[in-house]
């Protein structure tokens, strides 16, 4: 099964924030067999990561065997490491390894999630979260039956006062009740003092994680969270490729990992995140884990399995399944079950 093409574009995404119109800017990556196959993947990197796709990758893949994913995978990185072991090249890589997976679910008329493991039980209810923005946001998840929320709060600056998010807190553990998680998400924009005198203004209100409260490559600052923080700290949502994980395994850096399967390398690379972070006793919870392709990856491989909710503005594609009640399945359609127009 040769690959005949390889297209990438950047479907409009009307209401998206504008990191996500350009610097994380969403992909989706077509690539089509002799057979007349077409695999979807969605990967990142906006117009750069575009020609990233159509043309070094593109001219590495052309009539190559599209079974051979993980070899094809290896490839492409070795090929781009000198300029593109982290960021966008390989947030395109990403795109790319999940239509070649997706291709690879077609090809058997199975999906995903049964060729990663053949048990999987594609009718179990998966627990999720939902990510909150704002007020409105979170009386939405509220409403929508949601036991467990992510309170994103860089609106708050980079130096907010512990006692606002504290309050914050408090008010979200109130009207969910105490058996209900709540998580924060600083987005990389506080410093190690911030984060630890907010990390101990939260404490008391039994907060899961603290997400990505410094910038993703301090990690000597991690080292310290992670050893003085009374919250658990969470992050790897803007890690690259198997080696990047391998540190912040090694050095214990998080207690929750959170790949997103559309920038870190595609899916080849959470599969090799899974089975070091199972190995060391990290919980994975991927990053937008909602959406079909970090969902095909939870649901089969993951002992503990929490989904994010996926961006409600990325809604170029078809196929992706929608949370009741707070909780999510699977599709049974082959490959990641997506297809091209509105969801
Ligand atoms: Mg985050």
């Amino acid at each position: 099964m040769r690959i005949r093409e390889i297209r990438a574009t950047q479907p409009p995404t009307p209401g998206s924030p504008p990191d996500w119109r350009t610097q994380l800017g969403q992909i989706v990556v077509e690539i089509e067999t002799d057979d007349g196959l077409v695999g979807i993947g969605v990967g990142g990197g906006g117009a750069a990561g575009i020609h990233v796709v159509q043309t070094v990758l593109r001219d590495l893949l052309l009539g190559r065997d599209a079974t051979d994913v993980e070899q094809l995978h290896a490839e492409i990185c070795h090929h781009t490491s000198f300029y593109g072991r982290k960021g966008l090249v390989v947030m395109a890589i990403s795109g790319v390894d999940l239509a070649l997976w997706d291709l690879r679910g077609k090809t058997a008329n199975l999906p995903v999630a049964r060729l990663l493991n053949p048990n999987v039980d594609l009718q179990r209810e998966l627990p999720t979260y939902s990510t909150v923005f704002d007020d409105t946001d979170a009386e939405t998840a509220f409403k929508s039956g949601h036991q467990a929320i992510k309170l994103h709060v860089e609106r708050f600056g980079n130096r907010p006062d512990p006692a606002v998010i504290a309050d914050l807190v408090q008010r979200t553990r109130d009207r969910l009740g105490p058996d209900a998680s709540v998580m924060i998400d600083a987005f990389a924009r506080w410093d190690i003092d911030t984060s630890l005198r907010i990390a101990d203004a939260i404490a008391p209100h039994d907060v899961a994680w603290l997400e990505e409260p410094i910038q993703p490559d301090d990690l000597d600052g991690y080292a310290v969270l992670a050893e003085k923080s009374p919250v658990p700290i969470a992050g790897g949502e803007h890690e690259y490729l198997a080696d990047g994980f391998k540190t912040l395994i090694d050095r214990r850096l998080h207690a929750v990992l959170q790949p997103d399967i559309s920038w870190c390398g595609g899916l080849t690379t959470l599969i090799d995140i899974y089975k070091m972070a199972q190995a060391a006793n990290i919980r994975v919870v991927p990053h937008r884990g909602c959406e079909p392709y970090g969902l095909a990856a939870i649901a089969a491989l993951d002992r503990n399995p929490l989904a994010e909710s996926g961006r409600k503005w990325f809604n170029c594609l078809g196929g992706f399944p929608a949370i009741c009640d707070g909780r999510i399945s699977l599709s049974n359609e082959p490959g990641f079950g997506v297809a091209r127009g509105d969801r």
